[in-house]
């Protein structure tokens, strides 16, 4: 999602006593449009202070990505951006891919705080000049005191499955409305509602659909529409026909795994939710592979090594040493996979990040597999043969509660130690 940028950090504590430094960004924003540097095919820079011409006075603090602050110029017009550089809409940058993304996060949400900051200038109990409040991010006015914070809208994107048939919803916005790609529900939750009732408000609106079992996912701060999204999945509830607003979305259908394309670009909280369900809930087909989630296991580490990549590895690693003790004895090259899913799991959080899920698998013990954003996979699945885990009912796992026992971490340090050497 576009504010996955670790290790970068976008920190948005006020600050608003810094000073400019030479290699500072600085944000040229109108309406939509940000002033950009295109870098090769994929790439854009920002200007930074140096290169541009107003006093230094003039630049409002808006946050900061690593050690450089992020600096807001006076409304285009009375700011030029630098030569070399245009202005953009923020939907083009999207549309090419430009990366990088932490660039993409930071123009969101200047175009996010300038807006705020355009449409704030003036008080409006009284009408008189606002002024930057000196300690906080908020526009106060010297008449009559009344203060101003920033402005987030808070909305919801639904999934709604249908767990029987094993689909959900995809919609499109009507005609006009944004780009032709697919989406989930979405809607501005309103005054006097909680955000479980908007979840069964637009659902209901949008496709005519009631809904049960509401479970929270994930936020997103999606600055360009001054939004702050949750993400919510939940359950069709009784006849699962779908009566479209047509003033809305231009199409709404049921589709399973197979029929989720996924939007072009990975920065969107919907597009994490629906590649996320379509992953777990996909069959595995017959090939070289048939550990669970192998087809979508493509996410990178390091080393440009994909999972599978790390799978095919390991099957020359796992051993009876690296084995559960209480599964040992029967721990067999044939079931190579036997008592080796937590540290196994742990060790591809190692290479790429993400989660260590665990499946209850009713003894008191948990199977651990791996989910790195809408990537899920178990490079341990092959030991429950025909024996389906219901990956849906996982829990968090903690690294530290695994490797108290010393003979659990000794067995993950073995496998990391065999692996590097490799
Ligand atoms: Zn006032």
């Amino acid at each position: 999602m576009i504010q996955d940028i670790a290790p970068r950090r976008l920190a948005n504590e006020y600050h608003g006593n810094a000073t400019p430094q030479q290699d500072d960004l600085v944000l040229f924003v109108r309406g939509q449009e940000v002033a950009v540097r295109r870098v090769g095919a994929k790439e854009f820079c920002l200007p930074r202070v140096g290169e541009c011409e107003q006093a230094d006075a003039q630049l409002t603090y808006l946050f900061s990505l690593d050690n450089h602050a992020c600096w807001l110029a006076p409304e285009c017009g009375t700011a030029v951006p630098p030569a070399g550089y245009e202005l953009v809409h923020n939907r083009a940058l999207r549309m090419e891919h430009r990366g990088p993304r932490e660039l993409m996060y930071v123009v969101y949400t200047a175009v996010h705080l300038a807006d705020w900051y355009a449409k704030n200038r003036y008080c409006g109990a009284c009408g008189s000049a606002m002024e930057h409040h000196p300690a906080m991010r908020a526009m106060r006015c010297p008449s009559c005191e009344n203060t101003v914070f920033p402005r987030l809208n808070p909305a919801v994107i639904v999934c709604v499955c249908d767990p029987e048939r094993n689909k959900i919803v995809l919609t499109r916005y009507a005609a006009g409305r944004y780009a032709p790609i697919d989406a989930l529900v979405a809607g501005f939750v309103e005054i006097g509602e909680t955000v479980e009732d908007c979840v069964r408000r637009e659902v209901r609106e949008e496709l005519g659909l009631e809904v049960k079992n509401i479970r929270y996912y994930k936020s997103q701060p999606w600055g360009v529409a001054g939004d702050i999204l949750s993400g919510y999945w939940c359950d069709v509830d009784g006849d699962p026909t779908i009566h479209r607003d047509a003033s809305e979305l231009g199409r709404a259908v049921w589709a399973g795994p197979n029929q989720i394309p996924g939007q072009p670009d990975d920065l969107s909280l919907t597009n994490e939710m629906m590649c996320l369900w379509r992953n777990l809930h996909q069959t595995p087909q017959a090939g070289k592979y048939s550990f669970y989630g192998w087809q979508s296991a493509d996410v990178l580490d390091a080393q440009g090594r994909t999972p599978r990549d790390l799978y095919d590895q390991l099957l020359g690693l796992w051993c009876a040493k690296t084995c559960a003790p209480r599964m040992r004895d029967s721990w067999s090259e044939q079931n190579p996979t036997l008592g080796q899913c937590s540290i196994t799991a742990f060790l591809a959080q190692d290479l790429f990040g993400g989660e260590v899920y665990g499946v209850p698998l009713g003894d008191g013990n948990y199977h651990c597999f791996n989910v790195v954003g809408y990537c899920v996979f178990d490079l341990t699945s092959e030991q429950f043969g025909n024996r389906a885990l219901d990956y849906g009912s996982a829990v968090l796992q903690s690294r530290e509660q695994h490797f108290q026992k010393t003979e659990k971490r000794e067995r993950y340090e073995l496998l990391r130690n065999m692996l590097k050497s490799q």
